[in-house]
């Protein structure tokens, strides 16, 4: 078995490998926690009646944060969803807002989200150029994370480290 930094076997990503015979190193939060807690705190700004959610995109090398977003109106229009029907509340999707402001030119990001992609939003996820996206919850609909795997972007349910470091 290969050894992975932070013990999750599911984080493939390339920082998250370890060179043969090496120990997991779990004495401190790992990087992908970290971003995972700010993607966390994010979601509490949104506004949406429905689901909040928190999205943060960093570089491959974990070290830059290339842009932020959580779900909501747009920009200037009132900070409630526009209807209250169910999957029709108007709310701009937390991943589309930190995706439209992330460089298009920088390649291999990391996408940290609160809750599962939804369909479209995997789909903007394979076009940014992203190789890995976390997430604290899993959607009861999994067709994002489906789509995410069929284009050779990797989910990982990044849960383990939830409750420590607290
Ligand atoms: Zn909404
Ligand atoms: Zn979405």
């Amino acid at each position: 078995m290969t050894p992975f930094k932070d013990g999750v076997v599911e984080n493939t990503h390339p920082l998250n490998i370890l060179p043969d015979g090496a120990e997991p190193q779990l004495d401190r939060i790992p990087l992908f926690e970290v971003y995972m807690r700010m993607a966390e705190e994010l979601a509490k700004r949104s506004t949406c009646a429905r689901l909040q959610v928190g999205t943060v995109v960093t570089d491959a090398q974990l070290e830059n944060v290339l842009a932020i977003g959580y779900n909501g109106n747009a920009k200037g229009f009132p900070n409630q969803c526009d209807s209250t029907t169910p999957g029709a509340c108007g709310c701009l999707h937390s991943e589309v807002n930190a995706l439209v402001k992330a460089p298009g030119h920088i390649r291999d990001k990391v996408v940290f989200v609160t809750d599962s992609p939804c369909v479209m939003c995997a789909k903007l996820i394979v076009n940014s150029g992203t190789t890995h996206v976390f997430y604290r919850r899993q959607y009861r609909d999994t067709s994002g994370v489906e789509l995410l795997k069929a284009a050779d972007v990797t989910p990982v349910w990044y849960e383990r480290w939830a409750n420590e470091w607290r």
